[in-house]
């Protein structure tokens, strides 16, 4: 017998067959006890701070800065200056240089971004590693391809930067939503003066060292953290001339409002409530993965969640029950643990309202259905659900959730269908799973959404154009559409989305 033979020999067999533990490592980040405000390229020492916690353990992270207004004001000057004073004359080339260098860098740091975009957020690392920091580094390779090309992409309408933009940020995806803002942003030739969420700030705040060692000239962007006064500080500064948003139908409307009659440009990326639509002749194991990465994706923290799915009426009990059967194989817990599926819920508070809107679908009516999993008992945490016998009316199938709870309705024609899925304040994302091509095209054409993904969902692409109607905002980013927003058209018409 040889070694290695007596070695299995020895080997405990194990009791259950379950997935053993694989932690990945957080010694890859190093965090610092207290962060400033990152302005003008240097850090500045917050007059105030607030603790950012590990949304799974509760663990404090770390102290971070509560910008004052005195504080934004000072961003908002160093942004004006650099952009007055070199970055907007500088060759378009020369720009592309620096965007191509932070994407250069977002690679080679990937894995402590994504241990850290992990751990301040809760979401698995799995994700972190494989969607979120793939797709950060992209969007700056794209734009840093648009950088001087501008001219090709807006021909006849002489392509200048606006000056200043105020970019605003949520919790669900913090550096990519940083790099679909600061990526286009920049390759335009504006400044940059952004905040983070209040519950995420800490890969932003790293990202400050990516611009430190792709030497981008200071004040071209600059990093303020706090919460939802200092988002209302950027939007009232004088001297910023753009402000993009991306986060609640609520807070958007506010902005909209504050912003009136200013002439400051506003693009708004707000909710949705997405319908995941599936026909009875889609292949329908394939559309059950697309369903749990509609909803479960993130914790179902994604704007386009399909939260909502539409089962055509003949083939609703196997999508019931191979959707049941394959929530049991989900695993929720550790967001660092490399199997983990489904990981924290972002912050208490986000918890407080899946929990209050799931207890409306109870009360109103709809069936609960959880899988059996025992959730840890530190930290936020909320079981994969599906709602059955769900009426239009209900909350659950009107009101964002934000969380991993799924909605399910039935049609029986697809003018039933369209009519139910366009039925709602929203139109960000919808999904279609068919084997019929012509069927595609017929629902993409009468859904009222910014993104109809067919056979397959939340597939995402920096040359893509991503946005919403209706309650779901206005404006295009990604692709070429996204550049538009940064740029003085010459007052010529845009680009229709
Ligand atoms: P918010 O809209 O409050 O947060 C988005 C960003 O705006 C954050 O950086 C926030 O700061 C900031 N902000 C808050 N108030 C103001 C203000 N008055 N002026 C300017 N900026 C402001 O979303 P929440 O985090 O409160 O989440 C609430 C709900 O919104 C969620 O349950 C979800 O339904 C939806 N949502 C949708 C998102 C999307 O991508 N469509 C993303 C996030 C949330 P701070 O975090 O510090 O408060």
């Amino acid at each position: 017998m040889t070694e290695l033979e007596r070695k299995h020999e020895r080997a405990p067999v194990p009791s259950e067959w379950t997935y053993a533990s694989a932690p990945e490592a957080r010694d890859i980040v190093t965090l610092q006890e207290r962060y400033g405000h990152y302005v003008g390229g240097e850090w500045v020492e917050p007059r105030e701070t607030y603790t950012t916690i590990s949304p799974a353990s509760e663990e404090p992270l770390a102290e971070v800065g509560q910008a004052t207004p005195e504080e934004v004001t000072a961003a908002v000057a160093a942004a004006r200056d650099a952009f007055e004073n070199g970055w907007s004359d500088i060759s378009p080339a020369e720009r592309a240089k620096y965007l191509f260098r932070i994407a250069r860098i977002l690679q080679e740091r990937s894995h402590e971004f994504a241990v850290l975009e992990s751990l301040n957020g809760g979401k698995p690392i799995k994700e972190s590693r494989d969607v979120d920091l793939p797709l950060s580094a992209a969007h700056f390779f794209y734009y840093a391809g648009w950088a001087d090309k501008l001219e090709y992409a807006f021909p006849n309408r002489r392509p200048r930067p606006i000056g200043v933009a105020g970019q605003i940020i949520p919790w669900n995806f913090p550096l990519l939503m940083l790099a679909w803002k600061i990526a286009p942003a920049l390759a335009a030739g504006n400044t940059v003066v952004l905040k983070p969420a209040e519950t995420t700030p800490l890969s932003a705040l790293l990202f400050c060292d990516v611009l430190r060692q792709a030497e981008l000239p200071p004040g071209v962007v600059n990093i303020v953290t706090g919460d939802g006064r200092t988002g209302a500080e950027i939007v009232k500064a004088e001297s910023v001339d753009k402000i993009a948003f991306t986060g609640s139908t609520e807070v958007g409307k506010a902005i909209q409002r504050e912003l009136a009659g200013t002439g400051k440009k506003l693009t708004l990326e707000l909710g949705g409530k997405a319908a995941n639509i599936i026909f009875d002749d889609a292949a329908l194991d394939q559309a059950v993965e697309g369903i749990i990465n509609g909803i479960y994706f993130n914790q179902g923290h994604v704007c386009c969640a399909g939260s909502r799915l539409l089962v055509q009426e003949s083939i609703y009990e196997p999508v019931v029950e191979k959707l049941k059967r394959r929530l049991t194989t989900l695993r929720v817990g550790d967001p660092l643990d490399k199997n983990t599926d489904v990981g924290a819920i972002n912050s208490k508070q986000q918890l407080d309202k899946i929990q209050e809107l799931v207890a409306t679908g109870e009360e109103e009516g709809a069936e609960i259905y959880q899988p059996p999993c025992r959730l840890p008992e530190k930290g936020y945490w909320f079981a994969p659900t599906v709602f059955t016998n769900v009426a239009q009316s209900y909350r659950i199938a009107q009101e964002e959730i934000f969380g991993p709870v799924l909605s399910i309705l039935t049609f029986r024609t697809p003018e039933e269908a369209v009519e139910k899925a366009n039925n709602t304040p929203y139109g960000l994302s919808a999904g279609v799973w068919t084997e019929k091509g012509s069927r595609i095209l017929w629902m993409a054409e009468r859904l009222r959404a910014g993104v109809v993904w067919a056979n397959t969902y939340n597939r995402f692409d920096p040359s893509s154009p991503f946005g919403g109607y209706k309650e779901s905002g206005f404006g295009r980013e990604g692709g070429r559409h996204g550049l538009e927003p940064y740029l003085d058209l010459d007052g010529s018409q845009a680009l229709s989305p």
